[in-house]
């Protein structure tokens, strides 16, 4: 039972040397200039300001605060406990600094990240200066944690005497409620998505976590819930009242549970919210009528995971959607005035040269508005990972696995080298975004200065990418 008193909370995203994002149990390099708010933390903002707390958020990388800056900021502060975003990068220097923090006064240090979702026993162990790990970010299961009531906390990993417990989810409601996050506390100025057209914007959740089963996504088949719609118009209400005009759907799948997004789409419509918004979506559940209702409520722009141009390889890592679905979700796009990203995962174990074709031709051919052809990962908590490490192709205890920025493969395909995958990965950015017709439409549709100097970053990183990065990489 814990006996010291908790009454203010720190909310950290530790500094690091770069724009590395640590969010929503995944981490990873930006690889242009954006870096997106920590949903994580902003909804335990909301959660831990209702419980009653004394509240600050350093998000140190946000704002490019050297270690020696944020423990200054920190030492002001002077918090009762910290809650910490880390990383399978960043693992190291992020528990240094924690420790650091501890000597100096904080009493508790709890954990979230991709890394700890994994390995998060064995690093309570190893390392006291960790007093737990939390596995959700939508919870009030902390509360109890921090008042000592373990039987009331949920979702956590946490050391107790000299042992390691592991307490349970115990919330099996389909639909959830937070509060609103506090919005106030964060650098919002500081956070940038690429196709954003205003700033600053702000990110809301309308679900947690994805029922799927993508061998290569560490979220698949986590415990899907979706929030109540009305819930999530009481946080869109916080956000008009701000003055915001961009909002950002973070949900990892937008709109698996139907009844609860026709509901809260028809809600936007009648609030008459002035949102411009983007979400992540799948193909399979979007049609017509969906989409058509999502533009009138301000939809600007749906994210797909479209993955690969060869149904062979959709099939294989249970992606569970056909081209000709691909196809129309991306047709209706079109018809409906609605931008799309489309993301590409290129380097997958049974990728051949013909398969990598078939996605640039795939590409080509639904012309989304943007495109982001990233390469495999062996993230933890993956099938992909497990499968790999089965059948040798990959050394668990080695450092450095991952490449963080998903644009340097880090194995090679049973048919292709590391290197001929990473060479057609350039040349398929190169021939989406260098036609001509691309260029000439993509100014043509700029409408905000933010647009305008998101395309000028977009176009340096781009250029980075694909021109020096290679020449680094051996070419
Ligand atoms: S890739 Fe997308 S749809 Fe597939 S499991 Fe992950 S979040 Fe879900």
């Amino acid at each position: 039972m814990r006996k010291v008193r908790i009454e203010k909370i720190l909310l950290l995203n530790p500094p690091f040397d770069g724009l590395y994002i640590r969010d929503q149990f995944c981490s990873h390099l930006s690889k242009g200039t954006y870096y997106w708010q920590p949903l994580d933390l902003l909804c335990l903002s909301g959660c831990l300001h209702a419980d009653g707390y004394e509240m600050a958020v350093l998000d140190a990388v946000a704002e490019g605060l050297s270690i020696e800056k944020a423990h200054a900021r920190i030492d002001e502060f002077s918090p009762d406990a910290v809650i910490f975003l880390t990383g399978c990068d960043s693992f190291d220097e992020d528990i240094a600094f924690v420790e650091e923090t501890k000597r100096r006064g904080a009493k508790v240090a709890i954990g979230i990240g991709d890394i700890l979702r994994e390995q998060g026993e064995e690093l309570l162990r190893k390392h006291p200066a960790l007093d737990a790990c939390l596995l959700d970010f939508v919870t009030h299961g902390v509360h109890s944690y921090l008042q000592g009531n373990l039987d009331k906390a949920e979702n956590m990993m946490v050391r107790t005497g000299t042992k390691v417990r592991r307490i349970p989810a115990r919330d099996k409601q389909k639909l959830f409620s937070v509060p609103p996050p506090r919005y106030d506390l964060f650098p919002l100025k500081q956070y940038r998505l690429p196709h954003n057209r205003y700033h600053p914007y702000a990110t809301v959740l309308a679900s947690s976590n994805c029922p799927y089963g993508c061998s290569f996504c560490p979220f698949a088949r986590t415990a899907y819930r979706a929030r109540e719609a009305d819930d999530v118009l009481r946080n869109l209400e916080v956000i008009r009242n701000m003055g915001i005009r961009q909002v950002h759907f973070a949900d990892w799948t937008f709109a698996v549970h139907r009844k609860q997004t026709m509901t809260l789409l028809e809600g936007m419509i009648d609030a008459g919210f002035d949102f411009t918004w983007d979400c992540l979506s799948r193909v399979d559940l979007m049609d017509h009528e969906l989409m058509s209702l999502m533009r009138r409520a301000g939809c600007e722009l749906i994210e797909f995971g479209v993955e690969s141009g060869s149904q062979a390889l959709l099939d294989r890592y249970e992606k569970d959607i056909t081209i000709e679905q691909i196809r129309r979700a991306f047709q209706s796009a079109k018809e409906l005035d609605i931008s799309t990203l489309a993301t590409f995962v290129l380097g997958l174990p049974d990728e051949t040269r013909e398969s990598l074709q078939k996605t640039l031709a795939l590409a080509l051919e639904i012309e989304p508005t943007f495109c982001s052809f990233n390469m495999a990962s062996p993230q933890p908590a993956t099938q992909l990972r497990r499968e790999l490490i089965d059948g040798g192709g990959l050394n668990p205890d080695a450092p450095a696995i991952l490449d963080s920025s998903r644009s340097v493969p880090v194995f090679s395909t049973s048919y292709l080298s590391a290197k001929e995958v990473y060479e057609f990965r350039n040349h398929a950015v190169r021939q989406f975004y260098l036609r001509p017709s691309y260029v000439v439409n993509r100014l043509r549709n700029i409408r905000s200065m933010e647009e305008l100097q998101n395309h000028i970053f977009n176009g340096f990183s781009l250029a980075w990418q694909t021109v020096v990065k290679p020449l680094k990489y051996g070419n």
